[in-house]
């Protein structure tokens, strides 16, 4: 049994996402988690909210609420809708957590051992009516370039040239308008990445089974212009973990808290820490994944994510695990994803344009925009959604091929045998066709799967539905039934068969509608289609069975127009 260590990009805690958000990391994550299940082996799967930093204190300020409160509200509706679209994460954890604070100050001390954190002293705007220093862009003004008003302290979005906050004619808070503004020293944490630079350069180089797209990536961030250069891992706000090297005090960083990117990824492990707490675990329990010296030395750790997110995945979240001197476990994959795209545009989370996940399970069931939005990932280019696809795909590949598979033979089972799989009859030519047949695609679906290759698993998938659909076509039970109703019942009993073994196939797509398969088909057994001919004998004669309702209800074309028009503009 192999051991599977799956992360998701964790989802900012400001809002709701939409479903550009959900396909390019938490999605394709859950399918393969619950696929290397399927196959019997065992993985652990975390994914968490992303809650520090100015753009959450300033998303609770505007709900009018203390920040604490604003993150535990929003953790909650996240959770929620991730449970609902079927997210099967082990634990769904919050980088606010207690045991990412203490993991992120560990962390910290570290590096400082290593001599890998420098300090810096900058200069920085303070707002005196706001109370608190100001980053770049929460500062706006004139641009001294084009005079447009509202530039942002890091650049002016109307001619594009890049600012400092000092450069703004008039500067005033983009938190509240003010313009009583100083410019005073501060003291800052860099992450010596520089210094790592050959380290990283290594590590990358022996990923020789990474895509080109990931390396070339990670190698431009190396080597363009001066190099990796160091980063700032400390903010002076009051929302974050606190500045701590371990357990002790940073003496001159008292207030100060750790930028959010830096503690951010390493709530990956303090989620697995999280999940041993909240279960009664002993630490050993989580170490086991992330430590590879208490046994995640035989760990795969796969990380989904957006293609912005690569370069943080593929430099920053290594220089400060390698940095670090201890045995923690890497990544050995990365999966990243190009962007969906929506109806002629983009999905704007603030202009809300496009269906957001709480908007999509409103009007349909998770299972629809599971299929679609999986077996139209952006992974070779940006995909786009439209209703019209979207009908289209619900229609056919869900309605048409497997609904109507289902519905089709439990429904002529139930006329003429009753709701129990029928006997007599053997398996002919016809049958073994079929069986070697989906052999070859079953085998083909787990390379696919096993590569995380997402639409050529959908499209393998789709196949295998359609295989039987034209089984059942040609070998016409139905008439069969006039003449020799021995080998109509074999037939029968085949494609009785074929509804667990779809079920067991299709669940990592769609695993709610896989639920209601075995439920009607009267089986807990989901055992893997390692041999198909006796995957496809696996519900004896006598087996009994109901008909289930109608698994997948078509897309009218008055819906979709409802639909394209109701999310058209501004989310309501
Ligand atoms: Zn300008």
């Amino acid at each position: 049994m192999a051991r599977i260590l799956i992360t998701s990009a964790i989802p900012y805690i400001n809002g709701i996402k939409h479903l550009g958000n959900l396909v390019g990391s938490q999605l394709p994550a859950d399918l393969y988690a619950r696929y290397q299940r399927g196959r019997g082996n065992e993985v652990m799967f975390l994914c968490a909210t992303d809650e520090h930093g100015t753009p959450a204190e300033l998303a609770a300020a505007k709900a009018g609420k203390p920040v604490a409160e604003y993150c535990a509200d929003m953790y909650e509706i996240q959770a929620d809708i991730a449970k609902r679209f079927g997210m099967s994460f082990d634990h769904f954890g919050r980088s606010s957590s207690e045991q990412n604070k203490k993991l992120t100050q560990h962390f910290a001390g570290k590096l400082d051992e290593a001599g890998l954190i420098r300090e810096v002293t900058e200069k920085q705007i303070y707002s005196n009516a706001d109370g608190r220093f100001l980053p770049d862009r929460y500062i706006e003004g004139t641009c001294p370039n084009c005079g447009y008003e509202n530039a942002r302290g890091d650049q002016c979005e109307n001619c594009t040239k890049q600012l400092d906050p000092t450069d703004l004619i008039e500067p005033r808070s983009a938190i509240s308008g003010s313009t009583d503004l100083e410019v005073r020293e501060t003291k800052h944490l860099y992450l010596r990445q520089s210094a790592m630079k050959d380290q990283l350069d290594a590590w990358i180089d022996s990923k020789t089974d990474w895509p080109i797209l990931t390396t070339s990536i990670a190698k431009k961030w190396l080597h363009d212009g001066d190099g990796l250069q160091d980063r700032g891992i400390t903010r002076d706000l009051d929302w974050g973990v606190p500045v701590k090297k371990g357990d002790q005090d940073w003496p001159g960083m008292e207030g100060k808290v750790f930028y959010v990117w830096f503690d951010a990824p390493i709530e990956y492990i303090a989620c697995a820490k999280e999940w041993a707490d909240s279960t009664g675990k002993p630490d050993s329990e989580w170490e086991r994944w992330w430590r590879t010296d208490k046994g995640a030395d035989d760990v795969r750790y796969v990380q989904f994510m957006g293609k912005d997110n690569v370069p943080f995945h593929t430099l920053s979240f290594p220089a400060t695990i390698l940095g670090s001197g201890e045995p923690w476990k890497m990544v050995d994959h990365l999966k990243s994803f190009n962007y969906l795209n929506y109806d002629g545009g983009q999905f704007s989370t603030s202009q809300g344009r496009g269906v957001f996940m709480d908007q999509a399970l409103e009007i349909l069931p998770a299972d629809y925009w599971r299929w679609w939005l999986l077996s139209h990932a952006p992974e070779s280019s940006d995909s786009e959604f439209t209703w019209e696809n979207f009908q289209q795909s619900v229609n056919k590949d869900l309605a048409d091929v497997l609904g109507n598979f289902v519905s089709r033979i439990t429904k002529f089972c139930r006329s003429k045998f009753g709701e129990v799989v029928p006997e007599g009859g053997d398996f002919g030519e016809r049958e073994n066709a079929l069986i070697d047949e989906l052999t070859k695609r079953v085998r083909a679906y787990e390379a696919h799967m096993e590569a995380m290759d997402v639409r050529k698993s959908a499209q393998e998938l789709r196949a295998i539905w359609v295989a039987g659909n034209e089984y059942l076509q040609a070998a016409a039970p139905w008439s069969t039934f006039k003449e020799d109703p021995k080998q109509a019942a074999a037939q029968v009993r085949l494609g009785l068969n074929l509804i667990r073994f779809y079920a067991v196939l299709s669940a990592p797509f769609i695993p709610y509608t896989s639920a209601k398969m075995l439920s009607a088909i009267n089986t807990l057994d989901t055992s893997w289609p390692e041999d198909v001919a006796a995957a496809l004998n696996a519900l004896p004669a006598g087996h009994d069975f109901t008909v289930p309702d109608v698994l997948f209800a078509k897309i009218t074309d008055e819906q979709r127009e409802e639909w394209q028009a109701k999310f058209a503009g501004k989310r309501g």
